[in-house]
């Protein structure tokens, strides 16, 4: 049985073309306006409740509000504070993290899932990473090999110096284990040194039994778009021989927190899809992200958007001249100055690559105490380092890259920060959250659930301040909690 359904490993992408029909069948109507290359900098709050956004056009630099009687942000995760993921390369966090600034609580932001078949990287260069489906899991294998340094080619391994490793740990389940179990399996085997290809940071993923098993045109036909797309990118033909795949950034579970109603805490901001926190808990299941941003925009905020409607009706329209709103202009304004006018010599890349890099080694696949006690003394000191020097070539006025990237990476800096200091404080391992202290003596993540059954909603208080932390009880009336086993 197949683990999940799937469009020939272009299920998002099948659904993401029904959402753009869907959409521009909206804005063809005249129900929507488009604003395309357009980014939010900032959430306009006036008397407590939102009630606008401050956004950039990206190609003229110029600077708009927008008002509202509610504000739905649907901006996606914030992954790529990791610098490499999966993610779109304009995926970012500022919106979810200007309006945590604003007040909306950021719930479980240390939740990340890594996904495990990804493209290893290849070096320092890449500034993005590919993802392979997961629906590969379900026929490939995946190995390293026994030796530690083994560095012959796949073929000349014989199959008893092979370990398929998942297979061996989790008999039940093999390949199949859920994507935190299988990254950090991939992670172990790697830092044991047995990792394959360039830097031992890989593992194989193998059809040959499959191509046996099931001819080569069946699995052409399950599989065929996928292999074309590994070959194009890495000049390896995966029919021939193992496909190579390393775990990388692909999701984030945490987000900000919302209510049933989506609503988060700041009355008439609602957000849905990746950008909240909801529904996933520590560890996403795959194929469920797409169904739950779809589940929020069509199912649930047309009723409650509309319940909030009705009990909060507005009856002043805000304005440009609304003294809120000159202030979050003028704040905004004075932000992007400043990158520009600071003129130092590294770039918003060179930044950002550091705090991923921190961000992937101490709040990645497994956390540590020290660990992220280190990375909560270095991120303090690269964010006084950026403003020192930070280099915006360019100006305000005009399509500038480098001042996007700034402006994220400003928020980036704020959003490791309480990454890792929610990663801390949560002294137990749960699903993608892995916290080396606590493990059963089979290396499995042990749970606290007494202690830490609860959903960290942190409170901001300001940048480099100790953040409040709000905690939401997790009752469970049914199914209750249990130590998970895949053995
Ligand atoms: C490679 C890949 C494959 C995936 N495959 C699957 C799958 O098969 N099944 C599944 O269920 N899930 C899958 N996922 C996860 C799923 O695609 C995402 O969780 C989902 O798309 C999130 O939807 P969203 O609408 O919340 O956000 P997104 O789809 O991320 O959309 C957010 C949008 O907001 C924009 N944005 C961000 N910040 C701002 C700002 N400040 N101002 C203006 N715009 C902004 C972004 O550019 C983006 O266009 C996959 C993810 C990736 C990266």
């Amino acid at each position: 049985m197949s683990r999940t359904f799937y469009a020939r490993g272009q299920t998002g992408q099948q659904l993401l073309l029904g959402a753009y029909q869907a959409l521009s069948r909206q804005i063809a109507a005249g129900n929507i306006e488009m604003h395309p290359r357009t980014e939010m900098l900032d959430l306009i709050v006036v008397d407590g409740r939102a009630r606008g956004i401050v956004a950039r056009d990206l190609v003229t630099g110029r600077i708009d509000t927008y008002f509202a009687d509610a504000v739905v942000l649907a901006s996606g995760g914030y992954g790529n504070v990791f610098y490499l993921s999966t993610n779109a390369m304009n995926s970012n966090a500022t919106a979810i993290w200007r309006a945590h600034r604003r007040g909306a609580l950021f719930a479980n932001p240390c939740f990340t899932q890594i996904h495990p078949t990804c493209i290893p990287r290849t070096g320092d260069h890449q500034s993005k990473l590919t993802l392979m489906s997961e629906s590969l899991r379900n026929d490939g294998r995946i190995w390293v090999p026994k030796a530690k340094g083994d560095q012959r080619p796949p073929n000349e391994i014989p199959e008893d110096e092979r370990d398929y490793y998942l297979e061996r740990i989790y008999p039940s389940f093999g390949n199949l284990v859920p994507r935190d179990i299988a990254s950090r399996a991939a992670k172990n085997v790697c830092d044991e040194g047995r990792g394959v290809g360039p830097g031992g940071q890989g593992v194989y993923l193998d059809f040959a039994d499959a191509i046996e098993r099931m001819g080569v045109k069946a699995v052409e036909a399950k599989y065929g778009n996928l292999f074309d797309m590994y070959q194009r990118i890495t000049d390896e033909d995966p029919y021939r021989v193992p496909m190579r795949i390393y775990p990388a950034v692909h999701y984030t579970m945490g987000g900000l927190w919302v209510d049933y109603d989506l609503q988060t805490t700041v009355p008439g901001l609602f957000a849905i899809g990746e950008a909240n926190f909801s529904d996933h808990g520590a560890n996403r299941l795959g194929a469920s992200a797409l169904m739950q941003g779809l589940a929020d925009g069509y199912f649930v905020l047309p009723a409650t958007i509309n319940d909030y409607l009705a009990r909060n009706p507005h009856h002043d329209a805000v304005t440009d001249e609304h003294p809120v709103v000159q202030d979050v202009l003028a704040e905004t304004q004075d932000r992007l100055n400043l990158l520009l006018s600071v003129d130092g010599d590294r770039t918003p890349d060179s930044f950002h690559r550091e705090v991923g890099e921190l961000m992937w080694e101490f709040c990645g696949m497994a956390r540590t105490d020290s660990g992220l006690r280190k990375a909560l003394e270095r991120i303090p000191q690269i964010r006084e380092e950026f403003w020192r020097r930070i280099k915006v070539p360019g100006t305000g006025e005009e399509f500038n890259q480098s001042l996007e990237k700034a402006n994220r990476v400003v928020d980036y800096l704020e959003l490791a920060e309480l990454m890792c200091l929610d990663a801390l404080h949560r002294d137990e391992s749960c699903g993608g959250h892995f916290r080396e202290e606590s493990q059963t003596p089979d290396g499995e993540a042990a749970r606290k659930d007494e202690e830490f059954g609860y959903a960290a909603a942190w409170e901001f208080t300001g940048t480099g301040e100790a953040p409040t932390l709000h905690r939401e009880d997790l009752a469970f009336e049914y199914v209750h909690p249990t130590q998970r086993s895949y053995a």
